[in-house]
């Protein structure tokens, strides 16, 4: 069994407790690696270690030289693609074709942010009294705690860390206890790249231990979340005690929207990748499809037909399509899911169980479930389901398919199939969500905002904006 240690001020250590817990592979079901179980105690050093880096050597290099830093590791980070594939495919059962596209990407997010280092200008104010020179300084917030959840471990940990260093804050990163390797891979590779010690910071362990002292932590400045509604709540409270800056990217229940005068074709297309893809564990997944009463029966046939067709199995293998469920509590919580939604009366027309192949034996998987019937009062319809279950919802007016898109208590994510433009810019208007794609889903980059409106988060990452998320602004007055 492979046994990692935590990156804690620039040196390999172990927890202090001495203990350590197994990381499972969930196509195999059997554990694989042991990850030490962080406390607060290693919480402290990881956080003053920060601390030290922030009034120390980081804070004395220039921002073009924190730049080059981030260039650096986004160079690194192609070179050891490979192997961060391969453990995100182990330890979280994403799929192999999935990651190796995600592993070219993602060294883009440390490139872009590296370039905007030195590119944050303050402002001088032509002041209305005299004898004063006034300007703005953008200055780094200090120490910031990424939390990340288990779904993309290292995709979501590059929306926080990478514009938060180009900005120039010290990190402690608290990766999820079910998905903690690739980030200590990661780490891996940031220390080829030459940070100064105690720059960035990993301390893995519990969210109600680890996460929860690090939250608490009187020298952490800003908290960046991504994780459950609940736990981001928990979170942002226990932030408020000591006052810090908190972001918070936290889940969806987002609606599909398809028209009658949609392309038929590109609308299965983007209704299986927007909720299907990695199995349905995706915070922006289109989970509730909402159809024009006049296509339903077509739309549903074909997408049950799509389905079909569609090969469950081994995440490493490049041919399979989908893979298993990474935690689990979660593949439980997908099957009490499908037990609910047939209890509350919706119709089953595709999957609803743990398949039967043989290539899925000791796996934990769910067939790819489609529910009909649903009405947009039901548990089904409302609560985060983090699977690979789509429930449909008929509409007769756009008035009808707005009210329906935004009685949610989220507001991540929406996707819009139609071939009327004008509608499709009413939509966009109407809908109250971070993000609204129109004929297409999913798409996104690092240079584009997301984030989320009501329960599902505060803030935005990507972007050049995000970079504020992770500066104070200073407003200096001098006698002249
Ligand atoms: P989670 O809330 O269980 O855990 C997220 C992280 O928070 C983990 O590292 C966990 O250890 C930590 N944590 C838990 N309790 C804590 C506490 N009290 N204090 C501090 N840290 C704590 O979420 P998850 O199950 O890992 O991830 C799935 C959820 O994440 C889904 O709801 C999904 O929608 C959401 N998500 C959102 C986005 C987004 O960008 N909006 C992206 C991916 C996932």
């Amino acid at each position: 069994m492979k046994q990692y240690d935590m990156w804690i001020g620039g040196q390999w250590v172990e927890a202090s407790s001495g203990e350590s817990f197994e990381s499972f592979d969930p196509y195999t079901g059997k554990p694989w690696a042991l990850i030490p179980r962080g406390t607060a105690e290693d919480v402290d050093r990881a956080v003053r270690a920060a601390a030290e880096a922030f009034q120390g050597p980081w804070s004395r290099l220039t921002a073009s030289a924190r730049g080059e830093l981030l260039l650096r590791l986004g160079e690194l980070l192609v070179q050891h693609q490979d192997t961060l594939a391969e453990t995100e495919v182990r330890d979280n059962g994403k799929l192999i074709a999935e990651m190796k596209a995600q592993m070219r990407y993602l060294p883009k997010w440390y490139t872009y942010f590296g370039g905007l280092a030195d590119k944050i200008e303050g402002s001088v104010m032509p002041i209305d009294k005299p004898g004063l020179f006034n300007y703005t300084r953008h200055e780094p917030v200090g120490v910031v705690a990424a939390i990340t959840p288990w779904n993309s471990p290292l995709m979501l940990l590059a929306y926080k860390i990478a514009p938060a260093l180009a900005a120039g804050n010290c990190v402690v990163i608290k990766p999820s206890e079910y998905t903690s390797a690739s980030t200590l891979e990661f780490a891996k590779v940031l220390e080829l790249a030459g940070f100064p010690a105690g720059v960035v910071n990993v301390v893995t362990g519990l969210g109600a231990e680890a996460g929860a002292a690090l939250t608490a932590h009187p020298l952490v400045d800003k908290v960046s979340f991504t994780g459950s509604d609940l736990n981001g709540q928990k979170v942002y409270e226990d932030s408020a005690r000591t006052l810090k800056r908190v972001s918070l990217e936290l889940g969806g229940k987002s609606p599909n929207i398809v028209f009658a005068d949609a392309v038929l074709e590109d609308a299965v297309k983007g209704v299986v990748s927007g909720v299907f893809a990695a199995s349905g564990q995706s915070c922006l997944a289109g989970s509730r499809l909402l159809v024009e009463a006049s296509m339903h029966d077509r739309l549903v046939d074909a997408l049950v037909a799509f389905m079909k067709q569609v090969r469950l199995g081994d995440p490493s293998d490049a041919a399979t399509q989908i893979g298993p469920i990474a935690t689990p509590p979660q593949h439980r919580k997908i099957l009490d899911y499908i037990d609910i939604a047939r209890a509350e009366g919706a119709t089953c027309v595709l999957g609803g169980k743990v398949p039967e192949a043989p290539q899925c034996t000791g796996g934990q998987f769910v067939e790819p479930t489609i529910f009909t019937g649903v009405t947009n009062r039901m548990r089904i319809a409302r609560e985060e389901v983090f699977g690979p279950v789509l429930t449909v919802i008929p509409f007769e007016t756009e008035e009808e398919a707005v009210e329906i898109a935004n009685d949610t208590p989220y507001g991540l994510a929406a996707g819009v199939w139609t071939q009327n433009m004008a509608r499709a810019i009413r939509m966009v208007e109407r809908i109250r969500a971070g993000t609204v794609w129109v004929n297409t889903y999913r798409a996104n980059s690092f240079m584009s905002p997301f984030g989320g409106y009501k329960r599902s988060g505060l803030g935005r990452e990507n972007g050049i904006a995000s970079m504020r998320e992770f500066m104070e602004l200073k407003t200096v007055f001098i006698s002249t």
